[in-house]
């Protein structure tokens, strides 16, 4: 398999660290807002990775991070005038219900800063012990030029960063592209450190946090791209200093969402929330994996209601398809779990070509016309047995997956008088049988 791998500005073959286990993680969300449909593109993006790389019979062990001391924390805890502790849980509960509503799989393992204040400060004692870091005040800093090949992540050079960096006004730091490791504070929740009351540094949490998961380097780390520079870059600097390694072999990075071509911002009133979202879920999943995940996507309306057409048309061709399947039977005999490996193995190779989820969906696409074709004309039992199985495990893995239950004797019986009655041209009838069974959603 191939992956693109940021900090190398190559594609590379995927070899995971152990043989039959891949190790992710990627940056969850400071838990201060409800999160957009771009904060979903890195859910769907990496829980579909997760899928694929299970789909081949790895072992996934993902983690991705909730960001729960934050200075915005603090003020939308003024805000809403709750604690910060509630702000964070009451986020972190609407985080995962979006995350299921996605349909990822939210049995990621799940660290919070604050589960974690005793290691990061180990972690940012070590730094200073070894030079890495200074104190200042009761500040502390890692000192960027102590790392050799920092910007290697970005692909940018140490002075190009500096030209570039909006440097902070501060004379605690002695460069403009040091970070902060620990801040003083004294307001909301503050915890106390051999530098006196403070909070840590957002960039050092991702770092303890994949060493106390994974215990050492990882196969993929992700993210967005906006954090690419100066968040991911940070940490690379940070796992250097004190674990000697880059955290990940891989690091994966998918692009944002805009609004149309605008970036989606609260100031410009252009923010799409993932709960206000009307649409199957599965069709915002088709829409995102329809595009490669390293290319901006501008979502509207009209792009939505596309998708939906799209999802709408994979969805009955397999009720159709089960439908089929069930009155027939197809479904309990011992051949019932027959794939194709020719489908199978197209839709593996556009995964393999560093995700490429828009061919993917076109397998799924040509499948789609198939089963079709397949229902109106030869009907063929095995054929049609084999598509039902192939789409099953691609829609799985794209997170797209369609439930049917088989019918029972009760539904049968309905099911034939509906039959009978489109026969005997009995057509009023027949429409309320017609009702009966698609609210049933068996056609
Ligand atoms: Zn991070």
């Amino acid at each position: 398999m191939k992956l693109y791998n940021t900090y190398e500005n190559k594609e590379e073959e995927f070899i995971p660290i152990k043989k039959d286990q891949v190790t992710i993680y990627y940056c969850g969300p400071t838990v201060y807002n409800y999160i957009h449909i771009g904060n979903a593109r890195p859910i769907i993006f990496f829980d579909t990775i997760k899928k694929y790389f299970e789909h081949q019979g790895y072992k996934v062990i993902m983690a991705s991070n909730f960001t729960d001391i934050n200075e915005k924390i603090l003020a939308e805890s003024k805000k809403e005038g709750i604690s910060e502790k509630e702000v964070a849980e009451k986020y972190i509960k609407a985080y995962l219900n979006d995350v299921r509503w996605l349909n990822a799989d939210d049995s990621f393992i799940k660290p919070k800063v604050s589960e974690n204040i005793p290691e990061i400060i180990s972690f940012v004692e070590e730094m200073v012990k070894n030079g890495s870091a200074y104190v200042s005040g009761e500040d502390v800093y890692f000192k960027v030029s102590s790392i050799k090949n920092y910007g290697a992540l970005s692909n940018r050079k140490t002075d190009e960063l500096i030209q570039g960096a909006r440097v902070e006004v501060s004379d605690k730091k002695e460069s403009g592209l040091d970070f902060a490791l620990w801040k003083e504070f004294h307001e909301g929740i503050t915890y106390s450190s051999p530098w006196g009351e403070g909070r840590p540094g957002w960039h050092t949490e991702c770092c303890v946090m994949i060493n106390k998961v994974f215990g050492g380097l990882i196969d993929i780390h992700g993210g967005g791209s906006d954090l690419i520079f100066p968040h991911h870059e940070n940490e690379i600097a940070q796992a250097e200093a004190v674990y000697k390694n880059r955290l990940a072999n891989y690091w994966v990075h998918n692009a944002r969402v805009n609004f149309e071509d605008e970036k989606m911002s609260k100031s410009l009133g252009n923010v799409v929330w993932v709960k206000d979202l009307k649409c199957d879920p599965r069709a915002y999943r088709l829409l995102v994996l329809s595009f490669p995940y390293r290319n901006i996507i501008s979502y509207s309306d009209v792009l939505q209601n596309q998708f939906d057409k799209e999802f709408e048309k994979i969805y009955k061709a397999y009720t159709d398809l089960f439908l089929y399947l069930d009155l027939n039977h197809a479904l309990d005999n011992e051949l019932s779990d027959k794939v194709s490996n020719e489908i199978i193995d197209r839709f593996d190779k556009a995964m393999d070509d560093d995700l490429n989820t828009p061919n993917a969906i076109s397998v799924i696409s040509s499948l789609v016309k198939d089963i079709n074709a397949e229902l109106r004309g030869k009907k063929d039992l095995d054929i049609l047995i084999q598509a039902y199985n192939s789409l099953n495990i691609m829609l799985h893995v794209l997170g797209l997956d369609i439930k049917k239950e088989k019918m029972s004797e009760e539904d049968r019986v309905l099911y034939d008088k509906w039959t009978s009655a489109r026969k005997d041209k009995k057509y009023e009838e027949a429409d309320k049988y017609r009702e009966l069974l698609s609210k049933k959603g068996i056609i």
